[in-house]
């Protein structure tokens, strides 16, 4: 794994080095290969809408376990607030 790189942003950008995008195979600046972030990105949306529906049937550990994993391929402010809700209901029993 990369370091420093900045997973949150929105792919416009080279995660690793900031270049322009200009392919979408790779960076033409650093060779980042955009493949595994991309991969990641559509990991992380599959879990976190599946933590949504566990959510939905108030299924509250295994909602936090599947954002957390969300989070983990692909850190976004909407999975960080979905993680921080569920553990407010874990920890307030509402
Ligand atoms: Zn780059």
């Amino acid at each position: 794994m990369h370091k420093h790189v900045n997973y949150s942003s929105p792919m416009d950008k080279c995660p690793n080095c900031k270049a322009r995008i200009k392919s979408t195979k790779e960076c033409y600046r650093c060779g980042f290969d955009f493949a595994f972030t991309l991969q990641c990105e559509s990991t992380a949306k599959k879990f976190h809408r599946q933590a949504l529906a566990y959510l939905k049937h108030g299924d509250l550990d295994l909602a936090l376990e599947l954002s957390s994993l969300s989070e983990f391929y692909y850190r976004s402010p909407q999975i960080e607030k979905l993680k921080n809700f569920i553990l407010l209901k874990q920890l307030y029993h509402v």
